[in-house]
């Protein structure tokens, strides 16, 4: 049985490892000089490889509800098994909201991973093949006919496109995949950046930008509050950046294609009540008395954001705190807790971490075959399914490489 793996990412190269320890002849063709160079950019250069906590229910997409069922066979703590296994030990470390349930390697290096997967195809046999673009894939009777972009041919038994989908094209993903698949008479679920960050016309950006801070953010779509999250903002001139943006931005993106208004209302003291917060910044302004307006936010928010804070809430920066009147202490209260951006646009594929759409889930079996053609498998993000930060977008990878590789072995 010879399997040939079109795209040798993160998902290819577990599902090499897989079909090649099932006893398949398994080659490997990658577009790019390097297998698994995305894996070198993920978790910050360290690696976020699944998460000990994983909600399966936090995936979106048509496959999402097949992720979950694929995940009950090849869970995180088998990718842990995997990786202590192939000599990447892993350790958890604390997410914004403080709970240690994000997987990295000991090493915190992406490069050990990228490399124990290289070096364990190797070790299985597999033939790897890079700078090896395909260009087309025809089937022929049993068999499958593949094209590089050199016009070199290859034949093989079974298929496993594991091309990736369209985040970061310059690591080798930019979509080509989908094309492989519609040649076999697959469709699309339109492809748009998700987990990345989201711009705002709102002049709050250029006065705030370069501010990091926490803050709890909640999606608002047409007025409707659809998600919420936790975690440092990175405020920038073009938007707002930072984990919790990514986290729900790829529906932010999915509601302005739908032409909905998208606004993201920060909560920069969620830990305190409105008026709770507003008796405090009251005893505040009785402490603070003759000193001046912003010592009234000192030790609350980033310095930075005081003079654009009471701006908004229409306090004068240098006047003693004591001439700041009642209203005006609860419009202040107010914005802490109601910072809003209206979106108007997100950063594309070149600046964002996943591909949310892809193959849909109708055309795909449960064991990742395509039900247009006997023998083509899909593994990864080419699939109609994505998850947030967390480790849960390579724990997909590593379960859909692992299914494919067995079941295209079989
Ligand atoms: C900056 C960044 C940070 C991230 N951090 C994390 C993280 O910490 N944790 C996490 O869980 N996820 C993270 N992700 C997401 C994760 O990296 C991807 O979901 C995962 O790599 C997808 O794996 P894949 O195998 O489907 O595709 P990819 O890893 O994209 O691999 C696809 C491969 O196919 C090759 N290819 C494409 N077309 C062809 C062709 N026609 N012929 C031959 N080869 C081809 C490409 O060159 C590429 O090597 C991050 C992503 C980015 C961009």
């Amino acid at each position: 049985m010879k399997i040939t793996i079109i795209g040798g990412g993160a998902s290819g190269m577990m599902a090499a490892i897989t079909a090649a320890a099932a006893g398949a002849h398994v080659e490997i063709l990658e577009g790019g000089p390097l297998l698994g160079k995305k894996i070198l950019s993920t978790g910050n250069g360290r690696c976020n490889l699944t998460n000990i906590a994983l909600d399966t229910s936090l995936y979106q997409g048509s496959a999402a509800k097949m992720a979950a069922a694929l995940i009950k066979e090849f869970p995180p703590r088998d990718t842990i098994a995997f990786f202590e296994k192939i000599g990447i030990p892993t350790v958890t470390a604390a997410s914004a909201r403080g709970n240690d349930s994000w997987v990295y390697p000991a090493c915190k290096e992406a490069s050990a991973v990228r490399k124990a997967l290289e070096l364990e195809c190797e070790r299985l046999g597999v033939a790897i093949l890079t700078e090896h673009r395909v260009e087309t894939i025809r089937k022929i009777e049993k068999e499958f006919l593949i094209t590089t972009r050199e016009g070199i041919q290859y034949q093989a038994d079974r298929v496993i496109l594991s091309t990736g989908g369209k985040a970061l094209p310059k690591s080798g993903s930019d979509g080509s995949g989908y094309e492989l698949a519609a040649s076999f008479g697959h469709s699309l679920v339109p492809p748009l950046p998700a987990l990345g960050a989201l711009i705002s016309d709102s002049s709050l950006c250029s006065a705030l930008a370069g501010i990091r801070a926490d803050a709890a953010v909640s999606l608002i779509v047409n007025r409707s509050v659809t998600a919420e999250e936790y975690g440092e903002i990175q405020y920038t001139d073009y938007g707002l950046s930072g984990i919790p943006v990514f986290q729900v931005s790829s529906r932010a993106v999915r509601a302005l294609t739908e032409g909905k208004q998208v606004m993201l209302r920060l909560d920069l003291i969620p830990d305190v009540k409105m008026n709770d917060l507003f008796l405090k910044l009251s005893e505040r302004k009785i402490r603070r008395g003759l000193h001046e307006s912003g010592t009234l936010l000192l030790g609350l928010v980033p310095d930075k954001m005081v003079p654009t804070l009471l701006k908004l809430a229409g306090i004068r920066l240098h006047i003693p705190c004591s001439e700041i009147n009642r209203d005006a202490l609860m419009k202040l209260a107010y914005t802490l807790k109601n910072l809003e951006f209206e979106i108007n646009d997100a950063k594309d594929f070149d600046a964002c971490q996943v591909t949310s759409g892809g193959i849909p889930a109708s055309e795909v079996s449960l064991n990742l075959e395509s039900l247009k053609v006997r023998g083509l498998y899909f593994a990864g993000e080419i699939l109609d399914v994505d998850g947030p930060c967390g480790g849960y977008n390579l724990q997909w990878a590593w379960t859909s490489g692992y299914k494919a590789g067995s079941e295209a072995a079989r």
